[in-house]
């Protein structure tokens, strides 16, 4: 019975804290804190100079959101903590003749636009105007300081239009001709504050409050709900940011900036976020407070200038920086402000940078012994290595912006003007580059967006059409460039004041979203240059740039566990490939070496009507692949090379049906009969499939065409055993696409041991062929552990395990709905893009589980985008895969996210 209940405490809050004062926290409870508030709080820890203040977490947020009230214990604790905080500074708020001021700010775990502004001087009323004004000795000061109290608090928490504070702003500085507002004295300011108290009167319907307490109180309300405007929403959405977090509320004694020319305020990096370099970056502003710094409202100075200003508070400054960065181990933003020489720290963070000064900083805290190898990869990602691999602008060119949209899909593209598809597709096959401009695309545009070198739109986010569809198809693409209006129907675009015809070149940068007037040059990535093996890292003039991606590379490439092959076809990508560090071919599709000349003999075989014509054609085939893969095993000599048996349907390799008939008929009409055409007719028509993708094709293929896969079998083997005899080290894998059972794994096997054995026979070579499957359908996946009877290897599909798992065709659905599913929420990101772990990936979970189970030495790979995006690496690493395999120039995102994985990974490792 000794553990009475405080009666007072309502059930189910008791014990949960609700406030935590800036000595109460630290940088870990971002969660709780939101970033802001457990900066503030380490900042204070650390023994550095913050304002007193206090922060209400989270969680009293969410209970607001959710029943529309604060909690209940929230106001008791909010007026302790409020208490203690007027002890300390020995004045109360709103106190008439020395007041305590406070800021109220927002903070959530993630900094977020749409969150709502800060309001500062709350505690600022009519009476206590005039006691801040003796308590300084600056009337003019103290009436500044209301008038912006009023105009904060009527925009962000009254909700009134800011352009009618900024208005009489404006008029009264044209009433004393002058132009910025420190020339305004304290008559003028005092004039502007009945002015800005009727504006809230008249359009809030209610007056400006003057109780300290009930201003403190709507803006800590007026914070919370601001967690739901449609923009921040939005922007969680597309930032993928959970909705239920809530932000945090920091209250926070105020210090001034605009108590005159000893006074200011600034903000500062401790590196410069664009190169990484150590120096001094940032702006100060005299005289001024908070945001006025940034809004460009009057010129500020180079931070270094401050030096000369105010020696003491400088040298103080680049103190605390030095701290900061030795305590964060990162790259630290701060906001501070001098209030008659002293100085102030009102917030700090691990800054953003540039995907350039993200390799360059973490290898320079390497050097300085601040992290180690491990921690410097956590420190960049493989999206910052991919941005740092497109083509660029080249920076030292003169450019015309023209605006600024969303940054939707990575590359630089330079094009003409064209604002419709069916232009788009015109000039484009007349040899012209286009940029394919619209208010936002639809399914109608797909072919448009094909031909254009970039797209560029003027509405819609990340998930819009545009968006999707672009980054689908690897293409750059500016989104939601709200400036352009674009107007289809005159065929041209007006961005202030300037119009964009038709035919006009336009550049869009999709790593920036920046679009520019005019052609500007492009040039080659360093970072490629490098991996190409034209630029060397070791030079001594080697870029800074290539220096650290090497260096991070090699930590990458010495504790991953997966290895990283890639998708090659033929000789020039392999050699690419292996200088981009593939450690060999996962896929080889065979369809190309069907196509161009050789469409002739492919149709041949599909209209042969006797076993004579069919061997015929497939004995032409055959030295024609055969000298393919010579080419393919000398360029990955002593690599794994997976060979792909055929996959596509047959009809691909046929003409056209339409350009077919056409064709046929016309002849017919001018009594001119081709009796190839009239067969290749009729083998289209018995060909044609209602869904290709789930028809003829793979394995059923090479079971139901006599002779196909023994002879593409034949090519490989006498091909590995030419290369024996050259003294190479061919190691080819055959590779069976499409099997849904075990027995069609069994038939082609046995069939292709025979040939096997038989080339071994002919050319005395003894060769070791490693034959295995594709596991892309779930049929495969499901009976993996029958199907590893008959494979020595598993290659997952998971493009087409996607389309199958999903019944999803991609072709249709990316353009289609997929914007719609998006939006909705249904996912985060197309399933195309980043493996759906609990579907799809869950079948290859099992899947290698169940193949292991029967033959534990069973080599497992992925081939398919997937094994180049780095959310699905991560994921490929955790199951256990041995490889994945992806495009060649995504080979080193491939093996940088490899190692991150590895270098996260808690788990067993599985092999
Ligand atoms: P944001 O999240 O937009 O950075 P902040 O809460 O940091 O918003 O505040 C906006 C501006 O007001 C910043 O310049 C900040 O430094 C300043 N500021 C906030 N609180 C105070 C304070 N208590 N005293 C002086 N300036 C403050
Ligand atoms: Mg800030
Ligand atoms: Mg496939």
């Amino acid at each position: 019975m000794s553990e009475n209940k405080d009666p007072h405490v309502p059930q189910g809050t008791q014990g949960v804290k609700f406030v935590y004062d800036f000595t109460e926290g630290n940088k870990e409870l971002k969660d709780l804190l939101g970033g802001k508030g457990a900066n503030l709080a380490e900042m204070t820890n650390l023994g550095l100079p913050v304002p007193p203040g206090f922060t209400i977490t989270t969680e009293a947020c969410k209970v607001y959101l959710e029943s529309g009230e604060e909690p209940a214990a929230l106001r008791d604790e909010v007026s302790a903590h409020l208490s203690a905080l007027e002890k300390a500074m020995g004045k109360k708020l709103g106190q008439a003749d020395d007041p305590l001021l406070v800021s109220v700010r927002s903070g959530a775990k993630f900094s977020m636009p749409g969150m709502m502004d800060t309001v500062l001087n709350i505690g600022l009323s009519d009476k206590s105007v005039q006691g801040l004004a003796k308590q300084s000795g600056d009337d003019r000061f103290a009436w500044d300081s209301y008038r912006r109290l009023i105009q904060m608090f009527g925009k962000t928490v009254l909700g009134v239009d800011g352009e009618l504070f900024e208005d009489a702003l404006d008029k009264a500085k044209q009433a004393k001709k002058v132009t910025v507002d420190t020339d305004l004295d304290a008559a003028e300011l005092k004039k502007l504050v009945t002015k800005f108290k009727k504006i809230v009167k008249s359009e809030a319907g209610r007056d400006f409050p003057q109780d300290a307490r009930e201003q403190m109180d709507l803006a800590i309300h007026a914070v919370f709900d601001s967690w739901n405007t449609d923009r921040a929403k939005l922007y969680r959405r597309q930032e993928r940011i959970p909705g239920d977090l809530g932000t945090a509320v920091n209250v926070c004694s105020m210090v001034f900036g605009n108590l005159g020319p000893d006074s200011g305020t600034g903000v500062a990096f401790t590196r410069d976020p664009a190169s990484g370099q150590q120096g001094v970056y940032g702006d100060y502003l005299q005289n001024a407070q908070g945001e006025d710094v940034v809004a460009g409202i009057r010129n500020t100075v180079p931070l270094a200038d401050l030096e000369g200003i105010d020696k003491k508070s400088y040298d103080q400054l680049m103190q605390i920086m030095e701290t900061l960065e030795t305590h964060y181990k990162d790259l630290c933003d701060i906001e501070f402000t001098i209030e008659r020489g002293q100085l102030w720290m009102l917030q700090t963070r691990v800054g953003k940078r540039t995907a350039g000064a993200a390799f360059r900083i973490a290898t320079q805290l390497v050097d300085q012994g601040l992290i180690d190898e491990a921690e410097a990869l956590q420190r960049v990602n493989g999206a910052q290595l991919a941005q740092l691999m497109f083509p660029r602008f080249d920076e030292d060119a003169k450019v015309e912006q023209l605006g600024r949209g969303i940054a939707a899909s990575p590359g630089a593209a330079v094009g003409k003007a064209v604002f419709d598809s069916y232009t788009a597709i015109k000039w484009s096959r007349s040899g012209e580059k286009v940029i394919l401009i619209r208010r936002e695309t639809n399914p109608d545009d797909l072919d448009g967006m094909i031909a254009a070198e970039g797209i560029l739109t003027s509405r819609g986010g990340k998930t819009s059409h545009a968006a999707v569809v672009a980054r689908g198809m690897g293409k750059t693409c500016v989104c939601g460039a709200e400036d352009l209006e674009v107007d289809t129907k005159r065929r041209r675009l007006t961005v202030n004041g300037h119009v964009v015809e038709e035919g006009d070149v336009v550049s869009i940068d999709g790593s920036t979203g920046k679009v520019y007037l005019g052609e500007v040059p492009v040039v080659p990535s360093p970072v490629v240059e490098y991996f190409e093996g034209r630029m060397h890292a070791g030079a001594d003039d080697a870029d800074e740039l290539v220096k650290a991606v090497h260096r991070v590379m090699a930590y990458a490439d010495r504790v991953r566990r997966l290895r990283v092959r890639a998708n090659a076809d033929n000789a020039e990508d392999a050699l690419r490939a292996r200088r981009f560090g593939a450690q060999g071919i996962g896929l080889c599709r065979t369809e190309h070496m069907f196509l161009g000349e050789r469409r002739e003999m492919v149709e041949r075989l599909i209209l042969a009507d006797t076993d004579e014509e069919r061997e015929n054609a497939l004995k032409e085939l055959l030295p024609l692949q055969k000298k393919d893969f010579v080419e393919l095993f000398e360029a990955m000599d002593g690599l794994p090379v997976t060979v792909r048996l055929l996959d596509p349907p047959l009809h691909e390799f046929l003409p056209d049906i339409t350009e077919l008939s056409v064709r046929v008929a016309l002849a017919e009409s001018r009594k001119d009969h081709n009796e190839n055409d009239l067969r290749l007719l009729q083998a289209v028509h018995r060909l044609h499939e209602q869904n290709p993708m789930l028809g003829l094709r793979g394995v059923r293929l090479g079971l139901v065409i006599p002779g196909l896969f023994t002879m593409q079998v034949r090519a490989i083997a006498e091909a590995a055993a030419e290369r024996k005899n050259a003294k190479g080290d061919p190691r080819a894998e055959i590779m069976i696409p499409l099997v849904g059972t075990v027995q069609e794994l069994e038939i082609v096997r046995e069939e292709a041991e025979q040939v096997i054995a038989d080339v071994e026979r002919s050319t005395g070579v003894a060769l070791k062929l490693a034959l295995g499957t594709m596991i892309e359908l779930p049929r495969a996946a499901l009976t993996a552990g029958q199907i590893a009877e008959a494979a020595e290897f598993f290659s997952f599909g998971t493009n087409d395990l996607t389309q199958t798992v999903w019944g999803f065709s991609r072709d249709d659905v990316e353009a289609s709905f997929f914007t719609a599913y998006l939006e909705k929420g249904i996912f985060g990101v197309s399933p195309f893009e980043t493996i759906d772990k609990d579907g799809v990936g869950k079948l290859v979970r099992d899947a290698a589980a169940a193949g292991r189970a029967t033959r534990p030495d069973l080599k497992l790979g992925v081939c398919g985008e997937h094994g180049g995006d780095p959310e699905s690496v991560h994921f490929f690493h955790e199951v256990g895969l041995d490889y994945v395999s992806c495009s060649p120039f995504r080979i080193p995102v491939a093996r940088l996210e490899a190692g991150r994985a590895a270098s996260t990974s808690t788990g067993s490792d599985h092999r």
